[in-house]
């Protein structure tokens, strides 16, 4: 898969919380699909349908995972990115769940489920990240 960013990143978490911490912080939507590796509905989530340009955050530990350049319409009920905003702060693992081989896409800061990635995505990357929306944290861009 060309473009994709490095799947071997095994170091540790910078942030670390224990899931009674996380469940203090995070809404329960937040804390299923962020700490339990859940998804919400498709089509329910607050940025799905979101077009205002800026950046998509970490919703547990702020760092910049997605811009609303690389946004767009896939039609999955899931906000959708071709590609991230910043490779450090993002983390790939297999994910044999649910009988399917997916790829599982993590923030590399804090360790948060954020989605999947796929390569049925638009050019010029061909993926498609596919990304929860309670995942993630809108900041609008100011400069705008
Ligand atoms: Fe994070």
């Amino acid at each position: 898969m060309k473009d994709k960013p490095d799947s071997t990143n095994k170091k540790a978490h910078k942030v670390f919380k224990t899931d009674a911490d996380w469940q203090s912080c995070l809404t329960p939507e937040q804390f299923y699909v962020t700490r339990q590796k859940g998804t919400e509905r498709p089509f329910s989530g607050k940025y799905y349908d979101y077009w205002e340009e800026g950046a998509y955050v970490c919703v547990a530990c702020g760092a910049e995972l997605f811009t609303s350049n690389t946004k767009y319409h896939s039609g999955s009920g899931w906000p959708s990115f071709w590609e991230v905003a910043n490779r450090e702060n993002i983390e790939l693992k297999k994910d044999t769940r649910l009988g399917m081989i997916r790829t599982e896409v993590l923030c590399s800061k804090c360790g948060a489920h954020l989605g999947h990635v796929f390569e049925d995505g638009p050019p010029p990357t061909g993926l498609r990240y596919c990304i929860n929306s309670a995942a993630l944290n809108f900041v609008p861009d100011k400069t705008k």
